[in-house]
């Protein structure tokens, strides 16, 4: 089921979907999706779809993170990199390899515990993690080249716009929990902020509060 083989397929699906990007692919490709999972799920871990990991949160489907991810990198490289809402840690595995530095942010901390765990598993040095609101970001670390939220506020956070650098972009689900959700993508310019509206998502809600 984690064979090299159902991988391989994935990819290909990912293809077919639209995903351009043969970086993306192929570390997508050589990042074990399995070891991000509860064993009980983890036959399923190759299928492009969101699976559950636990306090009502969801690991993001394949493709979802693939095209966060290639948006994210579409205008060249990102040294800094934000990202809000660690979850399993699998999509801070995805950036990890494709950027310089990543800082990622949980407000669920039996989550971010495990997801710490899988990081070093992989021996990904570049990754540093906090339990906080990521609605605020993360404004000692930053201004970031990029940041990628993981959980849909209903508005766009303005401290997140105020913490990317010039040239900067936001990838960021946007819309009321559970329907007419879209991604949006956000780049700081010399002329100000540009919106574009990417295609329709269904995320979990961005919550404030932090749970130990
Ligand atoms: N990319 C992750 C997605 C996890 S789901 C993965 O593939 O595993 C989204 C995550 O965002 C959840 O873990 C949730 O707890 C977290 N989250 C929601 N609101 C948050 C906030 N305000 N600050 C930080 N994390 C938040």
């Amino acid at each position: 089921m984690t064979s090299q083989r159902t991988r391989d397929r994935l990819i290909e699906r990912l293809s077919e979907r639209g995903i351009t990007d043969n970086t993306v692919l192929n570390v997508i490709r050589g990042t074990p999706r399995h070891i991000f999972l509860d064993e009980a799920l983890s036959h399923r871990a190759y299928e492009d779809s969101s699976l559950p990991i636990g306090f009502q949160q969801t690991l993001s489907q394949p493709y979802i993170v693939a095209r966060m991810t290639e948006l994210l990198l579409a205008n060249g490289p990102r040294e800094r990199v934000l990202e809000v809402g660690t979850g399993s840690g699998y999509q801070t595995a995805i950036l990890a390899q494709l950027v310089g530095r990543v800082f990622s942010v949980e407000r669920i901390r039996p989550l971010q515990e495990k997801a710490r765990q899988r990081l070093r598993q992989l021996g990904l040095t570049n990754v540093q993690l906090r339990h906080a609101d990521g609605g605020m970001g993360w404004k000692d670390r930053g201004p970031f080249d990029a940041i990628l939220s993981a959980a849909a506020p209903a508005e766009v956070p303005q401290e997140l716009l105020a913490q990317l650098a010039m040239g900067g972009r936001l990838v960021i689900p946007i819309g009321p929990q559970g329907k007419q959700q879209a991604l949006y993508v956000y780049d700081k310019t010399e002329e100000g902020i540009q919106e574009q509206i990417i295609e329709p998502v269904l995320f979990v809600p961005l919550l404030a509060g932090l749970l130990s």
